[in-house]
């Protein structure tokens, strides 16, 4: 379905699952300071820029598929520096969820939450990060099968869990 957004823009409809309601209009108090791109540590090394998502997702005119979805750091500095109460990292996390239904989760983010399903690590425990651990007195890092069974029912209460996700 094709629908008439803006005048002179035609996008592809990502359907009603996909665009975000905006109850509260806090979208629509976005008035483009820029303060949050300030701040985005992701924008400033070519990655995601808060403020034109914001734009986007204000228009309907972000897709579930935009890679840029995924290049955000879920720093939430941007969050902290809006004093409009926009939440633009809040935004992208509820889009990300979406996306994530749609079939639209990136394949390293899926191996990401493979891994830490399995072993409760979001990033291999290497050998150098043992050895710098042992450097600095720390304990081994290891999940025990307790803290296995309470991460897994933490990310079935997650949009993670309502995706098909192999362990
Ligand atoms: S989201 Fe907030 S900080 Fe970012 S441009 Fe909009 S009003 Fe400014
Ligand atoms: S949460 Fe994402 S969009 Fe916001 S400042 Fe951090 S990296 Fe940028």
């Amino acid at each position: 379905m094709w629908q008439r957004l803006t005048e002179g823009v035609r996008i592809e409809s990502i359907g009603t699952e996909t665009n975000l309601p905006d109850p509260l209009g806090e979208l629509a108090r976005c008035h483009q300071c820029g303060q949050c791109a300030g701040v985005c540590p992701s924008q400033k090394h070519g990655g995601i820029k808060p403020a034109d998502t914001m734009v986007k997702l204000h228009l309907s005119l972000l897709q579930p598929n935009a890679p840029e979805l995924w290049l955000c750091a879920m720093c939430n500095s941007c969050t902290e520096r809006c004093q409009l109460g926009v939440s633009p990292s809040d935004r992208i996390q509820e889009m990300r969820g979406r996306a994530t239904l749609a079939g639209h989760c990136p394949k390293s983010f899926q191996e990401e939450a493979k891994l830490f399903m399995r072993t409760g690590l979001a990033f291999p425990n290497s050998g150098l990060t043992k050895k710098l651990r042992k450097e600095l007195d720390l304990d081994e890092l290891a999940s025990d099968a307790q803290t296995l069974n309470e991460l897994a029912a933490l990310v079935k209460a997650t949009t993670l869990g309502r995706v098909p996700l192999e362990r």
